[in-house]
């Protein structure tokens, strides 16, 4: 079996109660590998560790940081395969889906590597002064991620806070700690300097929790729930440490009677049943034009019914297990309140036959739902489409901001003029109008409302890891 240690000062250690934890496959539920688990104590060393290194790394010219980061993002890309296939064994997520991860993660650590070169300060001559503008790292950050894209996610926040000059310590979810850490092994091959990044293992409420209010910290970049995030905040308070948050979603995907339907309908079968509805940006609810509405559902319906459901390691699969039966759980519960308040299944619903061992749950559309229902307010997090009429712009916008969440929303339109209207009417981070992703490297993604606060990616994903300094000089 795979035994997954922990990094510390550039050492691959146990945690110091020796404990290990075996992680099951969530397709069959058969062991995968044996994690060594952290403590309190454990995190303290890895902070201590990131906290000696931070003169050193904060000091080394930007170009040999990221000269760096660029002959890590090489060697992730070597060892793709192998990340992938833990993933997909560790999470459920088919092998096809693992692999654009793990090489979308190499794309962010190559993208952050050269716009960490480009943290440039400003000069101001003002008579007998001039003011000198700089950038400086923040220090030592604590990273906490949750399970659904271990890997990207991960990368999103090591990327830039390597580049600006700061040392880390990550924290990966206790479901799917193992890629994740193969990842941060992988940076540290590339020949970082012991303890500029670290990562440990355990529960959020013992090694998260010391990550999160230990004063060596001077950020907390956090991805996962929002009940998790306002801990963190109210935590983080104690200190004034810096937080980004990235928190939870509940998508709006509007459809108008002039859009191209069969794109949009793609879109929305992608967008809602991708990873098993188990993404932050992942389509939630979708608002169909009345006059469109028959001939939409028919289109996803067929889409849907099309997706092959097997085991994640085969390449051909679109759909494998949930990851836990937990998450499993919810996605039922929020179809059966749809159902009890009136909706109805057009499609799945249920556990598919012949697959006894894993989380599996088919790809659900329904129908006649409203705002009433749980499936329309909360996170389910599965891989459900729940598909609501409506009859006018008006309406649409109403019913798409009538959530406390704002991470992403996404708009089908042949109209420029409403396309422009909707999207700038939206209270999301991001709008994806007649495409079904938002993910661009080069812009910012985040939240609004109880969706987060802060950027990742784009200049300003660099700027979070960065502390404005102004130099005054008396000539
Ligand atoms: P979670 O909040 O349960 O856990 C996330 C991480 O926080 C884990 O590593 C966990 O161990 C840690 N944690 C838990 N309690 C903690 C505490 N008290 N102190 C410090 N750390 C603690 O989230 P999850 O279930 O792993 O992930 C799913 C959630 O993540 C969903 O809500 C999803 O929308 C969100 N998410 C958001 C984005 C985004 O970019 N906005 C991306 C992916 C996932």
């Amino acid at each position: 079996m795979y035994r997954s240690m922990m990094l510390i000062n550039g050492e691959r250690v146990e945690g110091a109660s020796g404990r290990f934890e075996i992680i099951h496959n969530p397709a069959n539920q058969e062991p995968v590998a044996e994690v060594a688990i952290g403590d309190v104590i454990d995190a303290v060393k890895a902070l201590e560790a990131a906290q000696r290194a931070f003169p050193g790394w904060s000091s080394v010219s930007a170009r040999k940081r990221c000269g760096l980061l660029h002959d890590a993002a090489e060697i992730v890309r070597e060892r793709a395969d192998h990340i992938s296939k833990l993933l997909t064994m560790e999470m459920g997520k088919p092998i096809r889906d693992s692999r654009r991860e793990v090489l979308s993660a190499a794309d962010s650590l190559d993208y952050f590597a050269e716009e960490g070169l480009r943290n440039i300060g400003e000069w101001i001559s003002a008579g007998d002064t001039r003011s000198i503008v700089v950038k400086q790292p923040v220090g030592v950050v604590s990273m906490i991620t949750p399970w659904n894209y271990p890997v990207e996610l991960l990368a999103w926040k090591a990327g830039p806070a390597l580049a600006a000059g700061c040392t880390a310590v990550a924290k990966p979810s206790s479901l799917a700690p193992v890629a994740a850490t193969e990842f941060v092994m992988a940076i540290n091959d590339a020949g970082l300097p012991p303890g500029v990044l670290n990562i440990v293992h355990g529960s959020g409420d013992t090694v998260g929790a010391e990550l999160v209010t230990n004063p060596v910290s001077r950020k907390i970049s956090f991805t996962g729930e929002t009940s998790t995030g306002r801990w963190i905040m109210e935590a983080a308070a104690r200190h004034l440490k810096r937080v980004s948050l990235e928190l939870g979603g509940h998508a709006p995907m509007i459809v108008f009677d002039d859009a191209d339907i069969d794109a949009a309908a793609g879109a929305c079968v992608r967008r809602a049943f991708g990873n098993m509805g188990q993404v932050c940006i992942s389509v939630n609810r979708v608002y169909v034009d009345d006059a469109i509405a028959e001939d939409f559902a028919e289109k996803v319906i067929r889409r849907t019914l099309d997706l092959r459901i097997g085991d994640p390691l085969d390449p051909e699969v679109d759909l494998g297990p949930m990851v836990s039966e937990r998450q499993r759980r919810k996605t039922r519960e929020h179809i059966e309140d749809a159902l009890r308040k009136g909706a109805r299944i057009l499609c799945g619903g249920r556990e598919p036959e012949g697959f006894t061992r894993g989380y599996y749950f088919m790809p659900t559309v329904l129908t006649d739902v409203d705002h009433t229902m749980c499936i329309m307010r909360e996170e389910t997090f599965g891989p459900v489409a729940p598909i609501m009429r409506f009859s006018s712009e008006e309406e649409a916008v109403r019913l798409a901001n009538d959530t406390e969440y704002g991470l992403a929303a996404y708009v089908y339109t042949n109209s420029l003029r409403r396309a422009v209207r909707t999207a700038e009417r939206i209270e999301a981070g991001s709008v994806g109008v007649n495409i079904g992703s938002v993910i661009d490297l080069q812009a910012p993604f985040g939240g609004w409302k109880q969706s987060g606060i802060g950027r990742e990616l784009s200049h300003r994903g660099l700027e979070e890891y960065l502390e404005i300094k102004h130099i005054r000089l008396g000539l």
